[in-house]
C-alpha cells in the first residue's frame, strides 16, 4: 500500500482464485473527509481496514464508500468494512443501487453458475449483498470531497452501473473494471454487460486527459501515454460489436 499522489492512496487487491479488487482512498488527510473506492472480495475486509490504518489514516475520517460497480470481487467484503466504519455512507450508481436494494444479486454474481460456486465456497448467506444505498449516482455529478474534485462518469458495458471517478486537475482516472493497464479491458459477457456499450464507454474515457490510471485490478499506471485509452478501444473494437 502506498500514497500515489497527494490525496490518493492505493491498497492492492490480494487475489485468490477469485480476484480481490484494489481499494483506493481518496481525499487529503488534513481535510478529515476521506472516501473509499470499492471494497473487495469476501474475507478481505480486515486486510483492507488494516491497510488503511497502516497508511496512517483514521477510520473516523472515512465518510463514504463509492462503488465503481457491484461485482462480487468489489462488493464481497463491503459488509465487513461497514461493520468497522458504520458511519460511512454508501454511494452506488442507480442502475446497480436499485437491484441491490431489492436483493437482486444478478448484478453481484454476473452468472448463475458463478453464484452457486461462490455461495458454496464462501458460505454466503441469503441477503448478504442487500444494502440500503445512501446516494444513488447518475453520472455527471461533480463531487467535492476531501479538498479535491472528482467527476462521476457513467461508463456501462462491463456492468450496467459502472462508473469512473475522474480528477481533472490531476488527470487521475479510476475506471473500475472498464479499462486496465496493458491494453486490457473488462469482460463483457456477464449479466448486464454489453460489448457495443462498453466500446462507447471506452470512447467516452478516451476523451479525457489521463496521466494516472488506477484500475480495479492488475497494475496501476502512473504515467499513461497519450492516446492510450483510444488505442485500447480501437484494438478491442472488432470484438465489441
Ligand atoms: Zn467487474
Ligand atoms: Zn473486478
Amino acid at each position: 500500500m502506498q500514497q500515489i499522489l497527494e490525496g490518493v492512496f492505493y491498497i492492492p487487491g490480494q487475489d485468490e482464485f477469485i480476484p480481490d479488487s484494489h481499494v483506493y482512498v481518496i481525499g487529503k488527510p488534513t481535510s478529515g473527509d476521506l472516501t473509499l473506492v470499492d471494497a473487495g472480495l469476501m474475507g478481505k475486509g480486515a486486510y483492507k481496514i488494516e491497510s488503511i490504518q497502516k497508511l496512517g489514516l483514521s477510520l473516523s475520517d472515512i465518510k463514504r464508500v463509492i462503488m465503481t460497480h457491484t461485482h462480487l470481487d468489489h462488493i464481497g467484503c463491503l459488509k465487513e468494512i461497514l461493520n468497522e466504519i458504520p458511519h460511512a455512507k454508501l454511494w452506488v450508481h442507480t442502475k446497480e443501487a436499485e437491484p441491490l436494494e431489492q436483493g437482486d444479486e444478478r448484478i453481484v454474481y454476473g452468472m448463475d453458475m458463478f453464484k452457486s460456486m461462490c455461495q458454496a465456497q464462501y458460505n454466503i448467506k441469503k441477503d448478504a449483498f442487500k444494502f440500503e444505498i445512501d446516494r444513488k449516482l447518475e453520472g455527471g455529478e461533480t463531487l467535492k470531497m476531501g479538498d479535491m474534485t472528482w467527476e462521476v462518469i457513467h461508463i456501462p458495458g462491463h456492468s450496467q452501473g459502472s462508473i469512473a471517478l475522474y480528477n481533472r486537475s490531476g488527470k487521475i482516472l479510476i475506471p473500475g473494471d472498464v479499462v486496465y493497464a496493458d491494453y486490457a479491458i473488462g469482460r463483457f459477457d456477464l449479466h448486464g454487460a454489453n460489448g457495443p456499450t462498453l466500446r462507447d464507454s471506452l470512447l467516452t474515457l478516451a476523451e479525457l486527459e489521463v496521466d494516472v490510471l488506477l484500475p480495479g485490478h492488475n497494475r496501476i499506471v502512473e504515467h499513461v501515454q497519450p492516446g492510450y485509452i483510444l488505442e485500447t478501444a480501437n484494438q478491442w473494437a472488432p470484438y465489441l460489436t
